[in-house]
């Protein structure tokens, strides 16, 4: 056990030689990384290692030496080039036993999927002496835990869909477990400002920080500021991160759209729109659908959700939205006047409560001195009341075209909000 302002330090292997040779990326160490920063754990070192023998225990020995914790992933299949848990086992100083349980749940396996198991399964079932068997309920490779003299070595499988679960349902409580203190993080999300005046707006906060930190996250078109405080119990440690979240609420005001890490901008997005009863419509040009796809990444978004309009080209927009030949011929198509009316046109043609309309030059080509690529035009309209909004956004095509997308939904946001707050203190105009 360790102080409470001490951390354990833990190490990352990822074993195996696609990855060495780039044919797999290596989500595994990036999805552990964040989760053990999550945990409180310092993280020095990330290693990655090929199918072999020799040099996969030469660097479990390296981290061993410096490290407290390590957490290997891949190689613990049936096959020749498997071969994580017996070099494990090797520098940990263990025999590989027949494990019961390992043995019956394999054979569970292959007589449930009739599948016939060859002699290179029953590798699956060995297990190094006195260690933990960790469930894989989505696959045959169990994972394992070793400890000794204050060392834990945890071996899990290589694909995600078999280690993200094992390491949320079995790892993670065994590592939290290892520590005198708890860590707690809740992050306050914000859009609709940018990364930097994001940071500024909070560096007093950030350099007078001990406990609770604060983190500044940039995500496509928004920022997350991750609060994070160490005390001895979760109770203790919620409340010296309550006064920080209110704080950052206070100086972020509407921008905060969500402290739940579990909610994404468009669900908060979506979430808005349902609370006022509001259907939305899209329409799109170089998008491309991006806004509809995002808004469908909501699960129940169809109460709210009516569809979407992809008009790439003048003749669908004129066709589809109504739009004049002669707006587009004095205007062009990435204009604000083109945005407008796109928003326009798709709540008079969908009767859509809210419509938005996305027009600009994602590039690489067709930008201009006058109209660069990266300028887009968004327009929102709710119940009527349209805003467009200009914006320069850099990077290529992809990048463009995300940024415009998370633009789109901040948009919709503070169009919506704009919208009640005005009715409610008596102010609508239009
Ligand atoms: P299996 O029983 O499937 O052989 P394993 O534990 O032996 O599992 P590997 O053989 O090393 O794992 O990898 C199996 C697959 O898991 C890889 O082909 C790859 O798709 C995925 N995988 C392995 N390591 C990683 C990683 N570090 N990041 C992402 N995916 C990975
Ligand atoms: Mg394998």
């Amino acid at each position: 056990m360790i102080g409470v302002d001490e951390n354990m330090v833990v190490e990352l292997i990822s074993v195996g030689t696609e990855i060495l040779l780039g044919n797999i990326v290596n989500t595994n160490a990036a999805y552990l990384a964040e989760q053990c920063a999550g945990l409180g754990l310092s993280c020095y070192y990330q290693d990655v290692v090929g199918d072999n023998e020799e040099r996969l225990c030469e660097t479990i020995r390296t981290a061993l030496s410096r490290a407290d914790i390590l957490l290997l992933s891949g190689g613990l299949g049936p096959t020749q080039d498997d071969l994580t848990k017996e070099a494990a086992a090797k520098v940990m100083g263990k025999n590989l036993v027949i494990h019961e349980e390992s043995k019956a749940a394999l054979q569970a396996f292959f007589e449930k999927r009739g599948l016939e198991m060859t002699d290179n399964n029953w590798k699956q079932a060995m297990m190094p002496e006195g260690c933990i068997v960790l469930d894989n309920p989505n696959g045959t490779a169990p994972g394992v835990i070793m400890a000794e003299n204050g060392k834990h070595v945890v071996l899990m499988p290589g694909p995600p869909n078999e280690l993200i679960p094992m390491f949320e349902s079995s790892v993670a409580p065994y590592l939290a477990g290892l520590q005198d203190s708890v860590i707690y993080s809740q992050t306050v999300k914000i859009c609709g400002v940018g990364e930097s005046k994001a940071e500024t707006m909070v560096q007093d906060l950030i350099d007078a920080q001990t406990n609770p930190t604060i983190a500044t996250y940039a995500k496509t078109g928004e920022v997350h500021l991750r609060v994070t405080a160490r005390a001895e119990d979760e109770k203790a440690a919620k409340k010296l991160v309550k006064p920080v979240v209110k704080e950052l609420k206070g100086r972020f005001g509407s921008h905060v759209y969500t402290t739940d890490d579990e909610v994404t901008l468009e669900k908060a997005v979506a979430d808005l729109l349902l609370a006022n009863k509001l259907s939305l419509v899209t329409a799109e040009s170089c998008t491309g659908g991006m806004l509809a796809a995002r808004m469908v990444n909501v699960p129940g978004v169809s109460d709210v959700f009516k569809g979407g309009f992809v008009t790439y080209s003048n003749k669908a927009k004129r066709r589809l939205l109504g739009i004049k030949k002669s707006l587009l011929a004095k205007y062009g198509a990435v204009s604000k006047e083109t945005a407008r009316e796109m928003a326009k046109g798709a709540a008079f043609v969908s009767k859509g409560d809210v419509t938005v309309g996305i027009t600009g030059i994602a590039g690489p080509d067709g930008g201009t001195e006058e109209k660069p690529v990266g300028l887009v035009y968004i327009a929102c309209s709710v119940l009527g009341n349209v805003t467009v909004k200009e914006y320069h956004f850099s990077g290529g095509r992809a990048k463009v075209r995300e940024s415009t997308v998370s633009a789109a939904l901040a948009l919709m946001r503070e169009c919506i909000l704009q919208y009640y707050s005005e009715v409610t203190f008596g102010k609508q105009e239009k």
